[in-house]
């Protein structure tokens, strides 16, 4: 059978991610990369990959399938997504929940336009937990839904930290705190204020000169970041930065408690420990660019989210095969 041709726009962590994944991925092959700088100074892992600038991306419409958006949420999706979906199927992970609604019009517009089929918003979360948020409420209409981070890097946080006065460089971990974790688990449904459920965990590396104590200080009482949770500020060395502090882990848990209609107490939980968070991220991409391909085939057009995606179309089996081997 032909492999599905995979074009990858954007190279950075999820790039690379993507990469490293579709190796592992028989059906799958790399066309090519695109990228807005310089294509001589982007060395992608694989030798013979070809990086392109993303301005030449029109004339290679008859040899991409499917291209996996791996710009970032905040400022190049919001541009990207909707051009490139009027030309190519494409899938991306456009991660601010706020924003998805008008993203996904956006992006369906085009793509309807362009008779393409673009799944947005995939990933682990959105995305995974996306998913089974969906399935404990569908299945327990009746309790409550709580989802955890952590423990996990946060690159939003790590750069708000990065931006204060007097700070070099700066990592942030947020933590799920373990007592509402357990009292979840054990079917109390809890309410639990922002405070209760995480708390965040800096390391921090200061310029030369810096005070300590004006940075802590700037940290603990930021708005929106750090001012709803009890917030570790642990000064370190920048070579100890840069040893222990390089990984992106990250992970969490989905939990519905509920009682069914006899009273009995029902616990789901889905959890991910993750060793590398755009590692993870890039394979569950690829998975959907799959689905984006069949249902492309089947003759789907517009914006789809996990919601709209059927769980089948993920697996590079047969529909018969699943049926016999993994129901
Ligand atoms: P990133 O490494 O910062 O890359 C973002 C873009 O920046 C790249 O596409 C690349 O575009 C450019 N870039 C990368 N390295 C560069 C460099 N050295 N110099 C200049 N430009 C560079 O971001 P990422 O870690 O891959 O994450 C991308 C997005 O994924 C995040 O914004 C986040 O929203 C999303 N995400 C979602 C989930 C989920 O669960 N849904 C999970 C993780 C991440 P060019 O090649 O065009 O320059």
């Amino acid at each position: 059978a032909t492999k599905i041709r995979i074009g990858i726009v954007g190279y950075g962590n999820l790039g690379r991610g993507v990469e490293s994944a579709i190796a592992q991925n028989a059906d799958m092959e790399l066309a090519g990369v695109f990228t807005r700088r310089d294509p001589a100074g982007v060395r992608p892992l694989g030798p013979d990959v070809p990086v392109r600038p993303l301005d030449a991306i029109g004339g290679f419409r008859d040899d991409i399938d499917v291209l996996i958006l791996c710009g970032g949420s905040r400022s190049d999706l919001p541009q990207q997504g909707p051009a490139l979906a009027a030309w190519f199927n494409t899938v991306d992970s456009f991660d601010n929940h706020a924003r998805i609604p008008e993203y996904f019009q956006a992006v369906d517009q085009a793509a309807r336009a362009g008779g393409n089929v673009a799944v947005i918003s995939v990933g682990w979360d959105p995305g995974l937990f996306s998913l089974n948020r969906l399935f404990g409420e569908a299945v327990l209409p009746q309790g409550a839904s709580y989802t955890f981070w952590g423990k996990g890097l946060s690159q939003g946080h790590s750069d708000a930290i990065r931006r204060v006065p007097g700070v070099k460089g700066a990592v942030q971990y947020t933590i799920p705190l373990d007592e509402a974790v357990e009292r979840v688990r054990g079917g109390e449904l809890p309410e639990l204020s922002t405070r209760e459920k995480h708390r965040r965990d800096c390391y921090v590396v200061l310029e030369e000169g810096a005070d300590a104590a004006a940075v802590q200080e700037a940290i603990v009482t930021m708005p929106d970041y750090f001012a709803d949770y009890d917030t570790a500020v642990n000064f370190i060395g920048e070579e100890q930065l840069r040893r222990d502090h390089a990984g992106m882990p990250h992970g969490g848990f989905v939990i519905r408690s509920g009682r069914t209609g006899e009273g009995a107490a029902q616990v789901m939980e889905y959890s991910l420990k993750l060793g590398s968070n755009p590692g993870f991220t890039s394979s569950v991409l690829l998975a959907y660019a799959r689905a984006a391909f069949r249902l492309r085939q089947q003759g789907s057009a517009g914006a789809k989210t996990v919601f709209d995606v059927a769980p089948g179309l993920l697996s590079p089996r047969s529909a018969a095969a699943l049926r016999e081997e993994l129901l």
